[in-house]
């Protein structure tokens, strides 16, 4: 089906915006969303179906979004509605265990080889902060290392030099983060081990972990170089640090084993921990930390690292997560492989033709698509984007039928349910969105005399 070209004006999106921005700060509840770096009306959707979302305004979009990965099989999949729904008649919550958290469970640590153990939380930040928080109880260090332009979710200690959000806002950190949690946070450039090593020679004894994206996607799509991340075991290994691959946007997505199934085994042994969010929720509350069982006994009850929920295990997330998790076959990765690098490629020729510089760049079935002329290795490279021509690209799209993420910092996401006639509609629009970022990015001459 060939959409008409949409209007920019969403008159039923532009008022429920403006009650939300009444009742709710910038009139969201993720900042993102809000569509600060693009300009323009967010949409609200009211329903989702298979590759689409269906805004207020009833327009239909091919979603390239997938709620920021979770939705790998498309909205709605009938195989998780049923579970949704069975266990939803079941009770809401329990408080209690439930056979789908052991189920859940042993899902992950089945498909993840060096993960024994996992503990279940709600968000991809819950994960990450408790992975720290294990990491500093089991060392007895304080310190950790991130990389700029990683984004762990908005645990304290790790919003220092954020990507996603902060880097779309050009803010260097956030106020209410205290100096007390920012100081024993050190930032590290991505791809950059000699910094690492330096790092490491001055406060080794002192750094309880280093935390990394499996394959960064916060900041666009940046892929480790190769030995890049066995480099961080080597590192944090002779120095007696744990090694945490944050997996939560990677995890399940780049391979049915996530980023660590595409890279791994690697030299010198597996992280340490992992955490994991998104995909394995299936679009619910539902995320974990993992890893080996001597050092997850050190959580509580069996050991002394507290760590808790009322949510946590929730019976219907588990059971979304569980039925997304067992539809998620190597069919499901081998269509989700075609289908971004068909649109990837597209894309390149697209921005060739109307000549936008650009730069496309993959971690598995996950890219994004970079507006600057140089291959992007850091946080430093990927800021150096043409926020203007993305901006034209990104209205085009919408206008043609298409929802990308709103953010030149974010990666693009397929799901299986991305169809021919989807993807279809996908390809017609790019040559149109590459000539409107061609325009977009021309320096304007209004004002100019004659
Ligand atoms: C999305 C994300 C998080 C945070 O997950 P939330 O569920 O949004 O709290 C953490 N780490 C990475 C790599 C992510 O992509």
């Amino acid at each position: 089906m060939a959409p008409v070209t949409y209007p920019d004006e969403a008159p039923a999106s532009a008022a429920l915006f403006e009650r939300a921005l009444r009742v709710t700060p910038g009139g969201v509840n993720s900042p993102v969303r809000a569509f600060r770096a693009v300009g323009g009306t967010p949409r609200f959707t009211a329903r989702a179906k298979g590759p689409y979302l269906y805004d207020a305004d009833g327009r239909e979009y091919v979603d390239l979004v997938c709620s920021w990965g979770p939705m790998i099989l498309g909205h709605a999949d009938p195989r998780v509605l049923d579970a949704v729904r069975s266990a939803a008649e079941h009770g809401f919550s329990f408080g209690t265990p439930s056979e789908n958290e052991v189920l859940l469970a042993e899902e992950i640590v089945a498909r993840v080889e060096p993960v024994e153990q996992v503990r279940l939380v709600s968000s991809g930040t819950e994960a990450t902060m408790s992975a720290i928080r294990l990491a500093r109880g089991a060392t007895g260090r304080s310190k950790i290392v991130k990389f700029s332009g990683c984004y762990h979710g908005h645990v304290d200690a790790l919003l220092a030099s954020a990507g996603s959000g902060l880097a779309t806002f050009a803010l260097p950190d956030s106020p209410g983060v205290t100096g007390a949690s920012a100081a024993d946070t050190l930032v590290v450039p991505y791809n950059d081990v000699p910094a690492l090593e330096a790092v490491f020679a001055e406060h080794g004894d002192q750094i309880a972990c280093v935390i990394t994206e499996a394959a960064p996607g916060n900041m666009g799509v940046v892929p480790p170089e190769p030995g890049f991340t066995a480099a961080l075991r080597r590192v944090t290994a002779a120095h007696g640090a744990l090694l945490v691959s944050d997996e939560v946007m990677t995890g399940f997505r780049c391979s049915r084993s996530g980023w660590y199934g595409l890279e791994g085994p690697y030299d010198g042994g597996a992280p340490d921990l992992f955490t994991f969010g998104k995909v394995m929720g299936g679009g619910f509350p539902a995320a974990a930390f993992g890893g080996r069982a001597d050092l997850m006994a050190q959580l509580a009850p069996s050991g002394p690292v507290y760590q808790a929920g009322t949510l946590s295990g929730n019976p219907i997330a588990t059971a979304a997560g569980l039925a997304t998790l067992q539809a998620c076959t190597d069919d499901v990765y081998d269509r989700i492989q075609v289908v971004a690098d068909t649109i990837a490629g597209h894309a390149s020729k697209a921005l060739d033709e109307a000549g936008v510089p650009h730069v496309v760049q993959h971690a598995g079935s996950m890219f994004s698509v970079f507006f600057t002329d140089q291959p992007v290795r850091d946080y430093e490279a990927a800021r150096t984007q043409d926020a203007d021509a993305f901006r034209g690209f990104f209205h085009a799209m919408l206008r043609e039928g298409v929802h990308l993420p709103p953010s030149a910092f974010e990666a693009w996401f397929v799901s299986a349910a991305h169809d021919d006639a989807a993807v279809e509609r996908v390809l017609a629009a790019l040559p149109v969105a590459a000539r409107a970022a061609a325009e977009a990015s021309v320096p304007t001459t209004e004002g100019t005399p004659g």
